[in-house]
């Protein structure tokens, strides 16, 4: 295939990636943009192997192979409540890629001056992605602690990699070559960088983390794509750079921090919440129904144990009892409610709760005053008044869903214990709260079977 016709086809990818980006923005269009774009990228693989100058198609196909496995593998058994973990792999994986891609490409003969920095910027910044993704990996999955690790002269350490990576970088730059020991310490650093930028982020800002992370590994493609000339891994590495940055800024919002407060200051180092204590009120599935059936309207407000429940679908049936029933429903959703972004959207839209029955938080908090009963399914740090109110709270200005100021509230999950953040949570002793004790599902099913009776 000529060179013009490959990048004719490389346009249609990348117009099938944009289109599906775009639909990406609303879960009524979502699985319609997840599939253009999978198209887009089936083009972009296949022309991409048309092209001639590429190692033999056996080991295209045996590596092609291997891939596909482990995907399928992986797909196959990640359960859902750990799709970020999967996902910061995948980011780990993409860094790597690029970092060898990269690495690679100093192979080639002709290479010019900017080719050879944008060498090094995948090899950096792709070794960065893959350490720094492993450890999000580890938090995530808890093999090491999630809280934020800082240490004295953290910030002083990080700025004298900086300056040895800049310094080797430039070297390297210099005299490029396969064997030169500036592109060793350039590796090695990157890949110490990477550890040293996630080891101080922990606790409720490891959403950040992950968004910028996978920031950085379409930013690795991209010059990987300038490294070996290839147009659609550039455009593809850069919607990935740019629509990770844009999703790093909405979670900063969401958070009410600023990107430089949640990488340099030490989530959870250093502050430590005042103790909360008081009495709970535990309640039956039957005291809850008596509660919920006298309701004019509910809000259902889903955190990550009801992923880890699984409860979506009987709380889609105890929310269309209630509508029955005459009240008025809805599903509060927190933007970092859960383990990823948009998870409690996936989720309910799995359960076909109606769309128009989703309110974000700035919406549902103005009104929350006549709402009759809130309903905290598995959510807890999104929900702990703690971040409004206590400024000694390591999760302090953080916006929560104001459930506490329903007019009662229920919490419905199995213990008295933390969230993610590990902060403990006044809402538990509130005034009008009351504590559902059990798996999220079991509970709402028996509401259920109580409406049912
Ligand atoms: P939290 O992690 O704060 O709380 C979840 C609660 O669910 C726990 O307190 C747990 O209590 C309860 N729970 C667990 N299993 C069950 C079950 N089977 N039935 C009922 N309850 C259960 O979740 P939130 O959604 O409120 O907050 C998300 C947190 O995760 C935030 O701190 C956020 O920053 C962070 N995070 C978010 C990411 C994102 O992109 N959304 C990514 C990474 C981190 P108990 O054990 O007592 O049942």
């Amino acid at each position: 295939m000529s060179l013009e016709l490959i990048n004719v086809w490389y346009i249609v990818a990348a117009a099938l990636f944009i289109f599906g980006l775009k639909q990406l923005g609303s879960p009524a269009t979502a699985v319609r943009g997840n599939l253009l774009s999978a198209v887009g990228m089936l083009i972009a693989i296949v022309v991409t192997l048309f092209s001639q100058g590429i190692m033999t198609y056996t080991w295209i196909m045996i590596s092609m192979g291997v891939g596909a496995a482990i995907g399928w593998l992986a797909a196959q058994r990640v359960a859902m409540t750990s799709m970020p973990e999967m996902v910061a792999l995948f980011n780990g994986s993409g860094g790597l890629a690029s970092l060898l891609v990269g690495w690679a490409a100093l192979y080639n003969v002709g290479n010019t001056s900017f080719t050879d920095i944008t060498i090094l910027l995948s090899i950096l910044i792709g070794g960065v992605t893959f350490s720094g993704s492993i450890i999000a990996w580890a938090k995530l999955s808890e093999i090491m602690p999630s809280a934020a690790i800082v240490f004295g002269a953290q910030r002083i350490v990080n700025a004298a990699i900086l300056v040895a990576l800049i310094a080797c970088g430039v070297l390297f730059c210099m005299d490029p070559a396969v064997d030169s020991p500036f592109l060793y310490a350039v590796i090695v650093l990157g890949l110490v960088f990477g550890v040293m930028v996630v080891i101080p982020i922990g606790g409720a800002d490891m959403p950040v983390v992950i968004s910028l992370l996978n920031s950085y590994s379409g930013l690795a493609a991209c010059a990987a794509g300038f490294a070996i000339h290839n147009n659609i891994l550039i455009v593809a590495g850069s919607l990935v750079g740019a629509a990770g940055i844009i999703l790093t800024n909405i979670m900063c919002k969401a958070m009410n921090r600023s990107l430089g407060n949640v990488l340099f200051s030490g989530f959870g180092a250093i502050k430590t919440a005042t103790k909360v204590e008081g009495e709970v009120k535990p309640i039956t599935a039957n005291d809850a129904f008596l509660i919920l059936e006298a309701a004019s309207s509910v809000t259902f407000v889903p955190g990550y144990g009801m992923a880890v429940a699984q409860a979506q679908h009987v709380v889609r049936e105890l929310g269309e009892l209630l509508e029955r029933n005459g009240a008025e429903v809805s599903y509060a959703i927190h933007p970092v409610a859960g383990r990823m972004p948009g998870h409690m959207n996936v989720l309910l839209a799995e359960a076909n709760v109606p769309y128009d029955q989703l309110v974000e938080m700035d919406d549902i908090n103005p009104r929350i005053n006549n709402i009759d009963v809130a309903v905290v399914i598995g959510a807890n740090d999104v929900v702990n008044p703690a971040a409004r109110e206590d400024e000694n709270s390591p999760i302090y200005g953080m916006p929560i869903i104001n459930v506490d100021h329903a007019r009662t509230v229920f919490v419905l999950k199995r213990s008295m214990a933390s969230g993610f953040s590990g902060v403990d949570n006044p809402l538990f002793f509130g005034e009008n709260t009351r504590m559902l004790f059990g798996d999220a599902k079991q509970s709402i099913s028996s509401v259920i079977a109580e409406f049912k009776r």
